[in-house]
């Protein structure tokens, strides 16, 4: 019948709607990423749901199932662990399928982690580009970085504990140590911090105090300001980057 998206709570279990709450309530079937994680939210929202187990290495397999439990004329509800499912989470391949099979999708809208994290940012709002995790490997995200040496657009990075300061030294040698960057910490949550420094000043704050380095973060870059030296910015971080390959 319908699938419904449903964003839960990042942090702050108050922030979930009341509309997700009476769907959740109202579905026969509710799909998520660990049953055992989201087992924990319903309780708390005294919500009692047959739950199903999709998360990223079995979506596209469990997904026909889902679509036939749909066009069997069930109502399933989507939610990931946190935040809006779909974003740097399971999803896509069962809404594509219910796209490509006439099946409703109706979105129930919550909180994200990255549209928080920039509506707090101080930086500019009106055109941003989403960019999700950066790779694991320190080449491979110098690579996907300097891809962004030019973009104009505020830039939106989710980054986990362990790779945080990898990342911002990567930034740091891609787009320069000026390069301002809003650190949004453990949204919603009791230790939520968040602090605009320039990527130097940040590494700086993070390695003054260990526990500064760890939870969850969402990293706001600012955009690209075009400068008559463009060109020569840009050979210059291509030449790092070549340097480093040399032996
Ligand atoms: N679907 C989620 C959303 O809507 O934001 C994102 C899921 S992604 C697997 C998890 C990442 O989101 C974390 O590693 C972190 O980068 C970011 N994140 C989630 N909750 C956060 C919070 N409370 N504060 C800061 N970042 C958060």
């Amino acid at each position: 019948m319908t699938l419904y998206i449903v964003a839960t709570p990042i942090g702050n279990l108050d922030d979930i709607t009341l509309r997700a709450i009476n769907t959740l309530k109202s579905v026969d079937l509710i799909a998520a990423e660990d049953t055992r994680h989201s087992g924990l939210l319903l309780q708390h929202l005294g919500i009692k749901a047959k739950l199903f187990a999709l998360h990223d290495h079995n979506e596209q397999e469990k997904s026909h199932l889902l679509i036939e439990k749909l066009k069997s004329g069930l109502s399933i509800a989507l939610i990931s662990d946190a935040g809006t499912p779909l974003i740097n989470d399971p999803g896509y391949h069962l809404v594509k399928a219910c796209r490509d099979n006439d099946i409703q999708v109706v979105p129930i809208p919550g909180a994200c982690a990255a549209i928080a994290a920039l509506s707090v940012a101080g930086l500019p709002s009106d055109k941003f580009s989403y960019e999700g995790f950066l790779p694991a490997k320190s080449k491979a995200r110098q690579d996907s970085l300097s891809q962004l040496v030019d973009e104009p657009r505020t830039m939106i990075f989710y980054e986990s504990t362990h790779r945080l300061l990898d990342t911002l030294q990567d930034m740091q040698t891609v787009f320069g140590a000026d390069k301002r960057v809003v650190l949004a910490k453990e949204l919603t949550k009791t230790w939520e911090t968040i602090v605009s420094f320039t990527v130097n000043q940040l590494i700086a704050w993070l390695n003054e105090d260990a526990n500064r380095q760890k939870g969850e973060f969402v990293l706001i870059v600012e955009g690209h300001a075009k400068t008559e030296n463009d060109v020569d910015q840009k050979a210059i971080n291509t030449l790092k980057l070549l340097q480093k390959e040399l032996p």
